[in-house]
């Protein structure tokens, strides 16, 4: 990979891999100790009471649309600017799915469009029973307005935080659910820590986190106490009493994370320092470069700037090439998910969410990651200001 730089990519210790061999040597590869371990430190970081560990944000954020028991007949709101996965998980349960376009400035889901798209569906009697709102790039949504409006029509909240561990929301860490039911992270390499491929629910509710543990291992109790009534010669050691999956995540893999944990902050205050000399550094190119809302401490997970086009004679597309014709393997996040042909056979259409769609016509993710050398960087602005200029 000489001379190429990802948009993204792990940072993994001496320490990360002993680990990793010690729980290989140990008696448990899954189901051992290394997952409550691991459940206990995230939940202890943010503050939370549970957290439920399992093999992706995806399945995480299945098994908080089924908590939080959304089925056919519901309805779940999403921003477009997102992974599709924060708008399938609906699907998966049969919901319908709609999107509220995004802030100018953060590119987060918009509280006044919300506000105004409530106000429509509750007079046509079709409100939604979740609304998912996405920390894009590690900033963190307006939660207290969006909180607020769940109290007053009735929704509940599950955030949707892969790009967010180790972000604050008015100085308090995000995943401590003051403002929402649930909170999902991603461990996926390219994203703040990793356990190869992982993810978390958190919560302060126990009922829902019993619920979710139930359904990531294929709805099998094996507390006496949950489990339905029958002789007693028929009670073995477990039931099932709900349909769930193998959504578990490994020791192996929890092992991992829990030792990425301990450079968690340090991975934060790297991604500040780089995101500050970005700043500094793209002054003079035809950029617009994330803005911060006093209320946000970003994890800055992506550093995405957007392209005064205006002030440049070439395409969107054409600058995007031409950075990475330089190795500079530059990313988009996102197209707006309603646009993506799966979406569309259910009948949206472009201009659905103009804001998201500006966005979307001028974004581009530039390498961010806390193993960067400032010798890449200043590689990634030489491209950028050859393809831009
Ligand atoms: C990465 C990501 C996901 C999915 O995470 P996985 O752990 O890969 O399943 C969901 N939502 C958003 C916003 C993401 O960036």
């Amino acid at each position: 990979m000489t001379g190429v730089i990802p948009y993204g990519r792990q940072d993994i210790s001496e320490a990360d891999i002993q680990t990793v061999v010690d729980v290989l040597r140990s008696d448990f590869l899954t189901q051992g100790p290394a997952v409550p371990s691991f459940e206990k430190s995230v939940a202890d970081y943010c503050s939370a009471q549970h957290a439920v560990a399992v093999n992706s944000a995806t399945s995480a954020l299945h098994i908080a649309c089924l908590a939080l028991e959304i089925g056919p007949n519901d309805v779940v709101w999403t921003t477009p600017v997102t992974f599709v996965a924060s708008a399938n998980c609906a699907l998966y349960c049969e919901a319908t799915v709609d999107f509220i376009d995004i802030d100018p400035l953060t590119y987060n889901m918009s509280m006044p469009n919300l506000a105004e798209k409530l106000l429509q569906a509750e007079q046509a009697g079709k409100l939604p029973k979740v609304v998912i709102p996405v920390h894009l790039c590690g900033q963190s949504c307006d939660m207290a307005s969006l909180y607020a409006l769940g109290q007053k029509y009735g929704f509940k909240i599950i955030e949707d935080a892969s790009h967010a561990i180790g972000g604050k929301y008015r100085g308090k860490p995000i995943g401590n659910c003051c403002y929402s039911d649930i909170t999902v992270f991603s461990f996926h390499p390219v994203k703040i820590i990793t356990t190869g491929e992982g993810g978390m629910a958190i919560t302060n509710d126990a009922g829902l986190a019993k619920k979710m543990e139930l359904l990531r291992c294929h709805g099998i109790t094996s507390d006496a106490a949950d489990m339905h009534a029958r002789p007693p010669e028929e009670i073995w050691n477990y039931q099932q009493i709900e349909l769930g999956f193998n959504y578990r995540m490994t020791d192996i893999q929890a092992a991992l994370g829990l030792s990425q944990m301990q450079r968690l902050d340090v991975f934060i205050s790297k991604r500040h320092d780089i995101a500050r000399r970005y700043d500094e550094m793209l002054d003079d190119l035809p950029v617009m470069k994330p803005w911060q809302h006093a209320d946000s401490y970003s994890s800055f997970h992506l550093y995405p700037v957007r392209l005064k086009l205006a002030e440049i004679k070439k395409t969107h597309r054409q600058v995007y090439e031409e950075i990475r014709a330089q190795g500079i393997l530059v990313n988009l996040h996102y197209i707006p998910v309603y646009l993506q042909p799966y979406y569309e056979k259910m009948g949206f259409r472009e201009g659905y969410c103009p804001e998201a769609e500006r966005y979307y016509s001028e974004a581009i993710s530039i390498p961010m990651y806390p193993t960067m050398s400032e010798t890449q960087q200043d590689q990634v602005v030489e491209a950028m200001r050859k393809a831009a200029c």
